[in-house]
């Protein structure tokens, strides 16, 4: 992926984030993003996002990271004017007619590119927004009026290095950057029940894995979340591969110790998914 050299302003991020300076820290999310068919259908899902986004400030950006782009290294859109990524197959066409339009942000790119220290964060050009980003931000912010960037995943990297790195973007919360994870906990599509996709249904294991997820976050036992792969069959059948489940992690990462944290979207789909979503913070 080619680096992109840039040449942009700083101080124009801090122009644009000095407005926020007496708001205090933006929450952070984590968002069970479902089906694509969520970017489009009317349900308790998208009225959760809805929801949420009315209970928080306005945003001057948002960084998402997305189970939807992983990368060998990490990277950040630095495009002005990311494209919207149709990134599925085998679904209406007016999923695929979906532009959300939302300018980038060289600046915040470049700002969170040198705010990290454990790897050196390359500036992309090529990506865009991809589903796991737009399907659920246009429904808090269906004006497409906020900057919107991602950061990719490394699939080459273990859990604890994803929990590091999202740990040292902590301070772009105080900046008015809404941090998004966006995922699922529970998400093996090899185990759905397709005669059960409207029914908030749960297999065993797919209930007991995300059970136990909710009281780790809720008790703020980070480390076994961290240690995924060490907890037994249900969060080996919940967690098949990592992509959805890591998000969760960057989320969690940057929770202060005092913050609260509140669940909703808090139901399963189809068997092996959860909508599970959460919000650190206040404001
Ligand atoms: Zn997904």
């Amino acid at each position: 992926m080619p680096l992109l050299s840039c040449n942009m302003n700083l101080k124009d991020l801090d122009k644009m984030t000095s407005q926020m300076s007496n708001t205090g820290k933006m929450p952070v999310l984590f968002l069970g993003h479902g089906s694509p068919m969520n970017a489009i259908e009317e349900n308790e899902f998208v009225q959760g996002f809805r929801k949420v986004g009315r209970e928080i400030q306005k945003p001057n950006a948002i960084l998402c990271i997305s189970a939807h782009w992983e990368t060998h290294g990490t990277y950040v859109t630095a495009m002005q004017n990311p494209r919207t990524i149709h990134d599925f197959g085998g679904f209406p066409q007016a999923l695929f007619d979906v532009q959300y339009p939302a300018p980038g942000s060289p600046e915040l790119a470049k700002e969170t590119q040198q705010l990290i220290t454990a790897t050196q964060v390359g500036l992309d050009d090529k990506w865009g927004l991809d589903h796991g980003a737009w399907s659920v931000v246009r429904h808090m912010y269906p004006e497409a009026d906020i900057p919107v960037i991602q950061m990719s995943i490394d699939y080459s990297k273990p859990p604890r290095y994803h929990y590091e790195l999202a740990q040292q973007i902590h301070q772009l919360r105080e900046k008015g950057v809404l941090i998004i994870g966006s995922g699922n906990m529970v998400h093996n599509l090899r185990r759905v029940a397709w005669e059960r996709l409207n029914d908030a249904f749960a297999f065993e294991w797919a209930h007991e894995a995300n059970e136990k997820m909710k009281q780790y976050i809720l008790s703020g036992d980070h480390q076994p979340l961290i240690d995924f792969k060490s907890q037994g069959t249900a969060f080996n059948l919940a967690i098949p591969t990592p992509e959805h489940y890591l998000p969760l992690l960057y989320a969690l990462a940057l929770k202060e110790e005092n913050e609260p944290l509140s669940l909703f979207n808090d139901k399963p789909v189809a068997g092996s998914l959860t909508m599970t979503s959460l919000k650190i913070g206040t404001h």
